[in-house]
């Protein structure tokens, strides 16, 4: 999906949301639809600011809760780690998280899918939904 249909996404969502579409939330959203590489709320925060519009650290909040609440983007909360967001929109995949630097990278592994929906199935179950993730530390 394009940055501009995501962005577009996430409008919709706000709307129904109930909340109105500022020229300064507009900015945020489309930086929020073309950040790759699970920013935390600050972080969107400081790129909106650079991208022009003055959006204050609560409205990034509370838009992203939004957001969340209407099921468009993630949050992902790893250990150690203030809250990150993706949209919602992509492939199935799980993450990996270097412990030293906080760099996320995304993985998928169609041996490790399979293995999950055996153990699920040897207990009774299938598998819903699963977050896997795995935190290391590049080998010296
Ligand atoms: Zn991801």
């Amino acid at each position: 999906m394009d940055i501009e249909t995501r962005a577009q996404e996430f409008e919709q969502a706000l709307r129904r949301a109930g909340v109105r579409i500022t020229r300064q939330r507009a900015a945020l959203l489309r930086v929020l639809a073309g950040a790759g590489d699970h920013p935390d709320a600050n972080q969107l925060y400081q790129r909106a600011s650079e991208a022009g519009a003055g959006v204050s650290l609560a409205t990034v909040y509370r838009t992203l809760s939004a957001l969340e609440t209407q099921g468009v983007i993630l949050k992902l909360e790893f250990e150690g780690e203030p809250a990150r967001f993706e949209p919602a929109d992509g492939r199935h995949h799980d993450h990996m998280i270097d412990v030293e630097t906080g760099e996320v990278m995304e993985f998928v592994n169609e041996r490790i899918e399979r293995l999950q929906a055996e153990i699920a199935a040897e207990m009774g179950y299938e598998i819903v939904r699963h977050r896997l993730e795995l935190y290391v530390r590049r080998k010296t």
